[in-house]
């Protein structure tokens, strides 16, 4: 049995996970994964304490992309019934950003669909980040617009943007299989160009698109060779009506060695679940805080997450505390908005409202008899309370109907 401790003890000294131990770590027998997870823990703990970064989408501008990425819903062809549309108008891209601060969100990723900006879409998202730094001064913003040409990701930096999210998702010699309209060299350039920009990057993968351990190992290291400041590792939700609709090859413990291989190898860098966790993890994700520490709180781009309320409790109940919010209860903030709002708590139909701003509020939030909150009907029947659904227990995606780009309220 490989003595995963000791690749910690290494790691602590400045010499992470080389290959074989990465390929060790990932191809952990199931009974080895609670070792490996201890040992990825010490590396947790040792950079990021006890502390988790929450992040939150913002989906600028949704579908309609003319690139084909398998694993993709909102790629060309695609038959998901995501919601589709243009660019939001910047006020509206504020107002959602506000939600997932409220939320506790020290960053606010701002992602458009499509191969990559013109220079007026780089100008719209500049007006955007410059609004909701006036308002939010100290939240951070990461772009995530596809592949950079030249001088766009300067204007971002110019304008305020913090950071830029490319990912890499899986190596280069199974790039081919996922994606033909673009090219994995593509992806590492744009990287090359935010970090001389001077933003810091953030790439990481998608996992369970039919790579091989060798290729995900592969994919691991190229993210350490980039030397992004943060890894977002998505697990695969096979959207109906895409190429990969019913790939099905992760395992809650798979997901969790996959994880922990990251940490091993690049310890001191920012590890967030991200896309997928609910239906992959499911209910070992309090367990992956041990290894990660960051998350998207809320929904996705084009599908649900569990609730906002039930991610803050995951938090808590582990004994983390949310990054910039240490001294925040946001459990019971979240909680006395709520029924401040009109939400009965207990109640499985109830909605998590918007602030209305209506004069003397508008009393029972989830009537809709404001004008402004959806009622609980017209939000969705089964949004729980908090706004966010239950952890899927049929393993396909839910397609998002809420939040940005419709009238009914976000999950956050
Ligand atoms: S991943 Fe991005 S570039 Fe690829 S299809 Fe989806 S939106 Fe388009």
């Amino acid at each position: 049995m490989i003595d995963f401790s000791a690749i910690a003890d290494r790691a602590l000294a400045g010499q992470p996970a080389n290959r074989d131990e990465a390929l060790a770590a990932l191809t952990a027998s199931d009974a080895e994964t609670f070792a490996l997870v201890d040992a990825a823990s010490r590396l947790r703990r040792h950079y990021f304490g006890n502390t988790v970064k929450v992040n939150y989408l913002v989906n600028l501008k949704s579908g309609l992309c003319p690139e084909d990425c398998t694993y993709c819903s909102q790629r060309l062809g695609s038959e998901a019934e995501v919601l589709k549309y243009s660019w939001i108008k910047t006020d509206e891209a504020v107002k959602q950003a506000g939600y997932g601060i409220a939320g506790g969100a020290s960053r606010v990723c701002m992602v458009a669909s499509g191969k990559g900006p013109t220079d007026r879409d780089v100008e719209r998202v500049v007006t955007m980040v410059e609004d909701l730094k006036e308002e939010h001064p100290q939240v951070e913003v990461c772009a995530c617009l596809g592949i950079l040409k030249d001088g766009q990701a300067d204007r971002l930096k110019q304008a305020g943007v913090d950071a830029y999210n490319h990912n890499l998702n899986t190596s280069e010699d199974h790039y081919a299989d996922i994606c033909t309209t673009h090219t994995y060299a593509d992806r590492v350039n744009t990287v090359h160009s935010a970090k001389e920009a001077g933003l810091s990057a953030c790439s990481g993968l998608i996992v369970g698109m039919g790579e091989s351990d060798e290729q995900l190992v592969d994919a691991i290291f190229a993210l350490k060779d980039l030397e992004g400041d943060s890894i977002p590792v998505n697990f695969l939700m096979p959207f109906e009506g895409t190429p990969l609709a019913g790939t099905w090859e992760l395992t809650p413990l798979r997901c969790l060695r996959i994880l922990a291989t990251v940490r091993l190898v690049a310890p001191e860098k920012e590890l967030r679940m991200a896309g997928g966790r609910e239906m992959h993890l499911r209910s070992l994700q309090p367990l992956a805080l041990h290894v990660v520490n960051s998350l998207f709180l809320g929904d996705y781009l084009t599908s649900t997450g569990q609730s906002a309320l039930d991610d803050l409790k995951m938090i808590r109940d582990g004994g983390f505390v949310v990054l910039g919010a240490e001294d925040r209860d946001l459990v019971a903030e979240h909680e006395d908005y709520l029924r401040a709002h009109g939400v009965d708590l207990a109640q499985e139909t109830a909605v998590a409202p918007a602030p209305c701003g209506a004069s003397g509020g508008c009393g029972g939030c989830s009537s809709g008899a404001c004008g402004t909150h959806p009622s609980a009907g017209e939000a969705g029947a089964g949004v729980r309370p908090g706004g966010g659904q239950r952890a899927p227990e049929v393993l396909v995606p839910e397609i998002r109907r809420r939040g940005v780009g419709t009238d009914a309220t976000p999950n956050f």
